[in-house]
């Protein structure tokens, strides 16, 4: 049933873009090239489904990349959205909003006693790592290889994502010295770390992690790692940062945390916490997030930060959210990825398939995979015959094995067989 992508509108648009912005987008992944081809430009979305301008629609699992658990232009959130802007969309004043978001959030991840909101989860990594500093009065921060936690000067060091997905270990632009207090160590590496705190501990302010890794696909941190970040950064007073931008109301409803029965400092959140609006936020500790203006001397500050329309978009999204969601979406990823793996074995395709809650990865390996290098190690000539095979069967996935693709509320037994479906004509025809 294959049939042939016309994208000729999409590649005009494309042509057009890139006169007037760099790469003709305004985030590097989108444009497609470590793929190959230029990207589709589209026009609307409407639950699990996104259609380009040229009129062709796929089935989104890249759903604004994580935001929209429930789908595109949810009937209640678009509601909500319209009468809140009928109100204003912003005064730079508070509003009860933001206390109820703060509220419901500090219900769903306990450890958050108090947060802050900010415009984007670079800002929320960013305005964490600030705070870890100020409090510990220390300067050093451990990031783990791969992990990607936004684009602030720190933070762009051994970076997954974008970075990843063009071979860029460190951006230009970042000057060394910032560089210099940033130590990377390999993901679900506990000797290493054990090694770098016996080492250094009692100059690090604190450890950044992604508590189960999504920008280099799906990969768990393992009990034993993150168990042993929490027992050195204890021991030397560094604080633990768990960087949920993805896996908050993602991993699990009560996010990556609570599978794992460990509670960081701080936590960064993000993607989820805006359903699809630009929204961060940071929180943790009472004791810890009193240090931030107006009450303690750290700074942070935002023009446009918890602004009504976009908590609004976080509100009426987690509102929404039950366990039973969960439960229902953690169903139809198990039944995906099995599906996408008995196709793999099928055509003699060596891969390995990862899932949690709500996020899932086929990579493109036999695998195991549990760090950075051995997804570099993933066949790229063959997910990128996939990647195009599967959207012309109508399947939009994240064009980069560095990414994760997610599900929403909206993805039905029939999408996931549709799909499953997909991945085996795209497995026949790249094998032919
Ligand atoms: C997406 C992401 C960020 C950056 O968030 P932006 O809103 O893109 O700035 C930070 N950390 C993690 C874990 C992410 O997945």
């Amino acid at each position: 049933m294959s049939k042939l992508v016309n994208t000729e509108k999409s590649n005009q648009a494309f042509a057009e873009a890139k006169k007037f912005m760099p790469g003709g987008v305004n985030s590097p992944v989108r444009a497609f090239k470590n793929v190959g081809g230029s990207p589709l430009f589209i026009d609307h979305g409407k639950n699990e489904m996104i259609t380009d301008v040229d009129g062709n629609s796929y089935i989104d699992y890249v759903l604004s990349w994580g935001p929209l658990i429930l789908g595109h232009a949810d009937d209640r959130v678009v509601a909500a959205l319209k009468q809140a802007t009928e109100k204003g969309t912003s005064y730079g004043a508070p509003t009860v909003l933001e206390t109820k978001l703060a509220k419901m959030v500090h219900e769903i991840m306990p450890s958050i006693e108090m947060l802050r909101m900010v415009s984007s989860g670079t800002e929320a990594t960013m305005s964490a790592i600030r705070l870890a500093r100020g409090y510990t009065q220390r300067d050093k921060i451990v990031k783990f290889i791969g992990n990607y936690h936004g684009h602030s000067d720190s933070l762009l060091v051994d970076a997954g994502s974008g970075m990843a997905t063009f071979g860029i270990t460190t951006s230009p632009g970042v000057p060394d010295d910032f560089a210099y207090d940033t130590l990377t160590v390999p993901y679900n590496d506990v000797d290493a770390v054990k090694q770098l705190f016996d080492a250094q501990g009692d100059e690090i302010a604190g450890v950044i992690v992604e508590p189960v890794a999504g920008n280099m696909g799906v990969i768990p941190g393992t009990q034993e790692f993150l168990q042993t970040l929490r027992d050195e950064t204890t021991k030397h007073g560094s604080l633990l940062i768990f960087d949920e931008v993805m896996t908050g109301f993602r991993a699990a409803f009560h996010g990556a945390q609570s599978l794992r029965h460990i509670h960081p400092d701080i936590t960064t959140l993000g993607k989820v916490i805006g359903g699809g609006l630009p929204v961060g936020a940071f929180g943790g500790k009472r004791e810890i997030m009193e240090n931030i203006t107006p009450d303690g001397k750290i700074y942070h500050a935002g023009t446009l930060s918890g602004n009504p329309l976009a908590v609004t978009g976080g509100i009426s999204t987690l509102e929404q959210l039950s366990e039973a969601d969960y439960v229902a979406m953690k169903k139809r990823v198990v039944a995906l990825t099995d599906g996408i793996a008995n196709q793999a074995k099928k055509y003699g395709i060596p891969m390995t398939v990862h899932h949690v809650g709500t996020m899932w990865s086929a990579f493109y390996s036999a695998g195991p995979i549990n760090n950075f290098e051995d997804v570099k190690a993933c066949d790229q000539d063959l997910f990128e015959k996939c990647f195009w095979q599967l959207l012309a069967h109508g399947v939009y996935v994240a064009p980069s094995q560095f990414e994760t693709c997610f599900i929403s509320t909206k993805h039905t037994d029939e999408d996931i067989e549709k799909t499953i479906d997909a991945y085996g004509a795209a497995f026949a025809a790249a094998t032919r």
